[in-house]
């Protein structure tokens, strides 16, 4: 059944004892995002931010702490969680700390005034025609003014502890993301949620598998076994290894549908994400779809179920016939 939340925004919440949930309101998509204030040794550790669009409520959110906010930690370079990042250092004084690759991706993306553009022209090449590409680099340079991240943070590793938690990379939704691991409780970020589930996009210039990576985050979050998850959007995880399994099972059935759509004349992402996902989407949801479709298909090619054919303009993927011999 359908389920939605109400959410109370702006109001620090504890969700359990030294673990305060923050919402903040998102324009797309879930509609809000949850932020966490950690009870650390000196004060809070803050993860995450929220978007730096909408004008979030600092001063205010900070009033309603007992202490102050010591340091501020980053799971992941999207927009709604490092968007709010620059505010929020300003707001709090506080250093902010980010998962090394994440820094250098967030850098490329949100860093420079090129980004839209070259996140069309790999389009194109994934087979989006010029006047959906066109769409794309109008909404990416509208989303880039929502990223107010922190420049120059304390990189910080798979390995590294914070206020005793530990940091584990997860990556899969985000190529550098990290969620934090203490005693039984585990912060997420983006990599396990209830109801929805996280987007598995394959970008430019990032890491060839990302649903491979995700299987194998998926893997070593069982293998924490934390009590409880809690990520940036929907509920609380309360059974994250069978979650974790209902997650891996959503794929399986995906790369099944995808595998199915594929012929032996060459199909582009673009092509087979209408199969996948449907033929009406908006600009943004297709971009999702296709970054979708393409994470998929690299996935069944990883695992000799796809064919990959590329020449310098396009990117098409086939069926692999018995024998795994290419189709002409
Ligand atoms: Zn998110």
């Amino acid at each position: 059944m359908a389920h939605r939340t109400e959410h109370t925004f702006a109001t620090p919440t504890e969700v359990e004892p030294g673990i305060l949930r923050l919402t903040l309101p998102l324009p797309t998509g879930t509609r809000h995002v949850h932020c966490y204030f950690l009870r650390g040794d000196d004060g809070w550790l803050l993860v995450d931010t929220g978007l730096g669009l909408m004008e979030t409520p600092w001063d205010e959110i900070l009033a309603q702490l007992d202490g102050p906010v010591a340091r501020i930690f980053i799971t992941h370079m999207h927009p709604d969680h490092v968007g709010g990042a620059e505010a929020a250092a300003e707001a709090t004084g506080a250093p902010v700390f980010q998962g090394r690759l994440d820094y250098t991706q967030c850098e490329r993306v949100w860093g420079t005034d090129d980004w839209p553009e070259r996140i069309a022209e790999w389009f194109l090449r994934h087979g989006v025609p010029p006047h959906v590409a066109d769409e794309l680099i109008e909404s990416g340079h509208v989303f880039a003014d929502f990223v107010k991240f922190a420049w120059n943070p304390t990189l910080v590793d798979p390995g590294d502890e914070l206020d005793g938690w530990r940091i584990h990379a997860t990556p899969g939704h985000a190529d550098g993301h990290l969620v934090l691991h203490r005693g039984d409780v585990l912060i997420a970020g983006d990599t396990i949620l209830t109801p929805i589930t996280p987007a598995i996009g394959l970008y430019p210039q990032s890491r060839p598998d990302p649903l491979g990576d995700y299987m194998e985050s998926l893997q070593l979050v069982s293998e924490l076994a934390p009590r409880i998850s809690y990520g940036g959007h929907g509920e609380p995880v309360t059974e994250p290894e069978a979650r974790c399994a209902a997650i891996v099972e959503h794929h399986a059935l995906r790369l099944d549908k995808t595998e199915a759509a594929l012929t032996t004349a060459p199909r582009s992402g673009y092509d087979l994400s209408h199969e996948v996902f449907g033929g009406e989407l908006a600009p943004i949801q297709r971009r999702f779809a296709v970054a979708e479709t393409l994470s998929h298909l690299e996935r069944l090619v990883a695992l000799g179920r796809a064919g990959r054919i590329e020449d310098d303009r396009t990117v098409a993927y086939t069926a692999q016939l018995a024998g795994g011999r290419p189709p002409f």
